[in-house]
């Protein structure tokens, strides 16, 4: 099947934007606007989004079951990092069917040009990566192979802003971005609502939303459909 594929050598990325829960009247606070990295419209279901589809209208996902390989580029992560990703893969791996897991630690930071290989997780600013400007808190999506069957996810990226805003963050919350981008991975884009950890600004949610549930378990149909 991957002899008759053709890969897309981009990146699909999603955002998510950074809000105070409090209005401090920082610029920083200006909402973004995602264009074509939120979603797409209209695909998904109740409080869910995909980020890509098909023609057809599927997801795009993982295989069944797939056990995701990720690796970490430490450079720039904050003390304490790997117990984040840790935590934070245990997270997505306890909500869905697919699994994540770390295979190592590596200088790569091809962050957005990834045609195949684990999943990179790592942390930069925006001179490196410049989505990551303004209230941006991080990146996440897949590189996937399309073919006449439809289209599946081979690798990904994870990119973390350095210059995260810490006094707006409360303990759980930078797991939550990383989770949130992890998500994105998996192939859901954002919601409107905003009580799910998919909307794309952070209000302070630090767990999974039921629509962010009912959108794992739709990736985890299609994947695992005959
Ligand atoms: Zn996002």
């Amino acid at each position: 099947m991957l002899a008759t594929m053709v890969i897309l050598a981009m990146v699909i990325t999603g955002v998510i934007a950074v809000s105070p829960v409090v209005d401090f009247g920082d610029v920083r606070r200006t909402v973004l606007t995602h264009d074509r990295l939120d979603g797409v419209p209209g695909s998904g279901g109740e409080g869910y989004s995909y980020l890509a589809t098909t023609p057809g209208g599927a997801p795009v996902t993982w295989t069944c079951e797939a056990v995701i390989e990720v690796e970490v580029n430490p450079q720039g992560a904050p003390e304490g990092y790997a117990e984040l990703v840790d935590s934070a893969l245990a997270t997505v791996n306890e909500a869905s069917s697919f699994t994540f897991e770390v295979v190592g630690e590596t200088d790569d930071r091809t962050f957005l040009d990834r045609g195949a290989g684990p999943v990179l997780l790592g942390w930069a600013d925006e001179e490196e990566v410049p989505d990551l400007a303004g209230p941006v808190a991080g990146l996440g999506g897949a590189s996937y192979l399309t073919g006449p069957r439809g289209a599946r996810s081979v690798t990904g990226t994870v990119v973390i802003d350095t210059d995260l805003p810490r006094g707006w963050f409360r303990g759980m919350d930078e797991e939550a971005v990383l989770v949130h981008e992890l998500l994105h991975v998996l192939g859901l884009g954002h919601t409107e609502e905003s009580g799910q950890l998919m909307a794309a600004q952070h209000h302070g949610q630090s767990e999974l939303g039921e629509g962010d549930l009912a959108g794992l378990a739709a990736l985890e149909r299609h994947a695992c459909r005959p």
